[in-house]
């Protein structure tokens, strides 16, 4: 069934960040062009290069300058992921926007079931959901449970097998655009601001080419900063945690104090050793977790821009 829109009918932006993505990134645009160009009669491509280092900025380049709906926004260096989206999201004009990545991993065909049910059933948000997580090893799989666990037993929020593929409603984009934070966790973010939802459910295909930009550390940084910006219970953990040492303080005082009184030594020296161990590290992890948002607080007072514009193409600069 087609569902072209008449002119006056709503605008589709498509998001998508690429990253080192020259050999595919041609491919999965001539897809997500396909599909929208057949079904929607206003539409924009925002493909966003976050710095590439190959020449994924050519290839989008050489695709903009033969169709003006696809648009490329070219940021100065690799400012991550979040930064990407953002800037596509800013220079975006859409009714509603879609973000997908750049290696068919989201499929194309669902943007137009989310924009279905965002027509019909009056939701401001649709949520791509994995049905099931891709092949991914023991590590990972372990890993990102734990995040998941600990994600919702801190902020409420579910984000099991949620993923980056949304369709939102322009004042959804408008919202979130808007807040003020730099450093940002898309995914996290938008169910907190709390719009009207429904998920849609979708197998993860393979990458069309080329690997994951993520790190394991990467990965690891980006899920402390995601759990830091929720909650500050992590940093009231420290306050329990010394409470509980000194607890523990207290009774084993007493115990030395009584064995002192009645004329028995204090147990051996190994004793103090652990106990200067177990108390130095309680101290460390403590400064570490107050530490991590210390210097989230830095990173935000700089006010510095998440990203800079190099470069666009297509994109009308004086609206
Ligand atoms: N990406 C980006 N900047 C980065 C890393 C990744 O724009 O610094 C893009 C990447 O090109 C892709 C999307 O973010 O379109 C998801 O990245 P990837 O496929 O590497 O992540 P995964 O699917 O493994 O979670
Ligand atoms: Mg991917």
């Amino acid at each position: 069934m087609k569902r072209k829109h008449k002119l006056g009918d709503p605008l589709i932006s498509i998001v998508i960040p690429a990253f080192n993505e020259a050999r595919g990134i041609q491919a999965a645009i001539g897809t997500v062009d396909e599909i929208v160009a057949n079904e929607f009669e206003g539409y924009e491509i925002l493909v966003v290069d976050d710095g590439s280092k190959d020449d994924t900025c050519e290839k989008i380049r050489e695709l903009a300058c033969k169709n003006p709906s696809i648009k490329l926004i070219k940021l100065t260096k690799n400012f991550g992921k979040e930064a990407a989206l953002v800037a596509g999201l800013r220079k975006s004009r859409g009714q509603v926007v879609v973000v997908l990545d750049s290696d068919l991993q989201h499929p194309p065909s669902l943007i137009l079931d989310m924009y279905q049910i965002w027509k019909t059933r009056g939701v401001k948000v649709v949520n791509g959901v994995k049905k099931e997580r891709q092949q991914e090893g023991f590590f990972k799989r372990v890993s990102a449970a734990s995040f998941y666990a600990l994600m919702k037993t801190l902020t409420g929020s579910d984000l099991k097998n949620q993923t980056d593929f949304k369709l939102m409603d322009r004042e959804v984009v408008d919202r979130y655009v808007e807040l003020p934070e730099n450093r940002r966790f898309f995914r996290g973010l938008i169910p907190w601001l709390g719009y009207s939802s429904e998920n849609v459910y979708f197998s993860p295909d393979q990458r069309n080419a080329g690997t994951t930009g993520w790190s394991l550390p990467g990965l690891a940084k980006m899920g402390i900063m995601a759990i830091c910006s929720f909650s500050s219970l992590p940093m009231q953990g420290v306050t329990l945690l010394g409470c509980a040492t000194f607890l523990a303080s207290i009774v084993m005082g007493i115990h030395t104090i009584g064995m002192k009184l009645t004329g028995q030594a204090v147990e051996g020296f190994a004793t103090v050793i652990l106990l200067l161990l177990f108390v130095g590290s309680v101290i460390m992890i403590s400064l570490g977790i107050i530490g991590q948002y210390i210097s989230m607080i830095y990173h935000e007072v700089k006010r510095r821009p998440g990203y800079l514009i190099e470069q666009t193409v297509n994109i009308d600069e004086t609206e």
